[in-house]
């Protein structure tokens, strides 16, 4: 595996230490800079398996607006952000829905569920 060289801003408290990780054994990475033992898992995580929560919405047809505002129950894979956004522009939701409605289940087999964040009445 190459060497791994990352300076990593954390976001865990509004502290923002700068993290340094480094190494070329992921078993066994270099991690300097955090003041706590939160930074260093969260600093681990973004190198190893990087998550994200999918915030974007949806074609709402028959509702109030036009489109829904939608996000991911829990963090998927960084990598399968664009994949699920794929899923997610040719998704059409028929109004009225309900806020925390599973709009796409398991989305890309990611177990994470796109749920609607907001009601929404049908006029
Ligand atoms: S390393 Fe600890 S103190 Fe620093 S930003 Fe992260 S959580 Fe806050």
């Amino acid at each position: 595996m190459n060497e791994i060289q990352r300076e990593i801003i954390c976001i865990v408290c509004p502290t923002g230490c700068r993290i340094n990780v480094s190494g070329d054994d992921p078993q066994a990475l270099s991690i300097t800079g955090s003041e706590c033992k939160r930074g260093k898992e969260y600093a681990l995580k973004e190198i190893t398996d990087p998550r994200r929560t999918l915030i974007t919405t949806v074609q709402l047809n028959h509702g109030r607006l036009r489109r829904l505002p939608v996000r991911t129950n829990v963090e998927i894979p960084k990598r399968s952000i664009f994949p699920c956004m794929e899923i997610v522009n040719r998704t059409e939701v028929e109004a009225p829905v309900e806020v925390g409605q599973v709009i796409i289940s398991d989305i890309l087999g990611t177990g994470a569920d796109i749920v609607a964040t907001r009601s929404m009445t049908r006029v």
